[in-house]
């Protein structure tokens, strides 16, 4: 018998609505869906969208029941939200937030068997168009990824509220979305496994390229954008990129190395910790550029892009200079164990592959920013 893995797979939601206020303007397109809504949102989210568009929707003849989501995307927390729904009747759970609320939401919805609609407070990452949660302890400690047998059903990215969020969860959401095509690329030429479930499709690599191409032409002006808190064309398209294109792609074409990599992440406690999940993954594309030998012209180009967009790359910018050798260690095994999207690649990678090309990396893009002078359009503090 030939195992299921061993077909081409393609997986999406069933509809991705995009657009400037798009929530106070969606009676219609949640009409079909339902008319009992529970709405998941943090304190801060509901405050700032919430609330409105809970009024709005009751507004519209929707009963809306809101619920405070705790903070940790945890199986303690889906269970909690899970008995809301259920009394309450709902026959649909919104989650309205970032990807901890999200994935909590797409727990509720397989628990209950209802309909998932999905509102990304920010492009942070492509969490909203896969069907898996990753769930921590209520202590923030990673425990698994939760795959479910279906997407979430809608997709509503208001484009609006997404403006107002911090300029560096959209530069988050283009490490995330950027890694798409060229760990895509490795999971083609090793005739490797998408998310999806078996090889990629055709489809699914021309969505993580139009991902690649989308962020080349519009980041800078995109950020610029959020830094204003305005909806611009350029800020459309990254949005659409971070948030469809690349949770398309990323099932579709699959991961390799740089998602590893910040898998590798997770065992350094403390300051590494403070990074964000595309900060971490668009080291791992460097990381991964460096494994597959890229040559000195082409590497430039992508130190430019990721110095110019305001991503931190070296090891002193991730503090990752203050780590000892044995975590170092222990990071590069952990981005190498079995079962890892690292195994995807079209070689084996070893844990001292993983930091010769680290210390690679860091070399290049101190060669670069001694040689060129970079003028980035975010800058955070927090790193270096
Ligand atoms: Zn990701």
């Amino acid at each position: 018998m030939t195992s299921s893995k061993e077909f081409k797979w393609f997986g999406s939601p069933d509809h991705y609505v995009q657009g400037k206020n798009i929530l106070l303007n969606s009676a219609d397109i949640l009409k079909p869906y339902g008319s009992k809504f529970l709405l998941l949102a943090d304190k801060d989210v509901y405050k700032a969208a919430g609330k409105k568009f809970q009024d709005y929707l009751t507004e519209n003849g929707f009963t809306v029941a809101y619920t405070e989501f705790n903070g940790e995307s945890s199986l303690e927390e889906i269970d909690r939200v899970t008995k809301i729904a259920k009394d309450k009747s709902s026959d649909v759970i919104i989650g309205l937030g970032g990807g901890k609320t999200l994935d909590t939401s797409k727990g509720v919805a397989n628990a209950l068997d209802i309909s998932n609609i999905i509102c990304p407070s920010a492009a942070s990452c492509d969490a909203s168009c896969i069907k898996l949660s990753i769930i921590y302890t209520e202590d923030h400690e990673f425990v698994k990824y939760l795959f479910y047998a279906h997407h979430p059903i809608l997709i509503m990215a208001d484009t609006q509220v997404i403006a107002q969020a911090p300029t560096r969860t959209l530069l988050a959401g283009i490490g995330d979305a950027f890694s798409t095509y060229y760990e895509g690329l490795e999971v083609a030429k090793s005739h490797g496994h998408t998310l999806a479930g078996g090889h990629p499709t055709d489809a699914g690599l021309a969505v993580a390229r139009q991902c690649a191409d989308t962020l080349w032409k519009y980041s800078y002006q995109a950020l610029e954008a959020s830094e204003n808190n305005t909806v611009t064309t350029a800020l459309e398209k990254v949005v659409e990129a971070n948030i469809l294109l690349s949770g398309l792609g990323a099932e579709g074409a699959g991961l390799a190395a740089a998602h590893s990599i910040y898998d590798g992440f997770s065992v350094l406690k403390g300051d590494p910790d403070k990074f964000r999940h595309g900060e971490e993954v668009a080291l791992g594309v460097m990381i991964q550029l460096v494994l597959i030998g890229t040559p000195q012209k082409e590497l430039d180009k992508f130190i430019e892009f990721l110095l110019t967009c305001g991503f931190p790359l070296t090891k002193k910018e991730f503090h990752l200079d203050k780590v000892s050798q044995s975590d170092l260690e222990a990071f590069a095994k952990k981005s190498t164990d079995k079962g890892e999207t690292i195994e995807n690649m079209s070689f084996k990678v070893s844990p001292e592959m993983i930091l010769e090309a680290l210390d690679g990396v860091d070399a290049a893009v101190t060669r670069y920013r001694e040689t060129h002078s970079i003028h980035p359009v975010f800058v955070d503090k927090v790193f270096g």
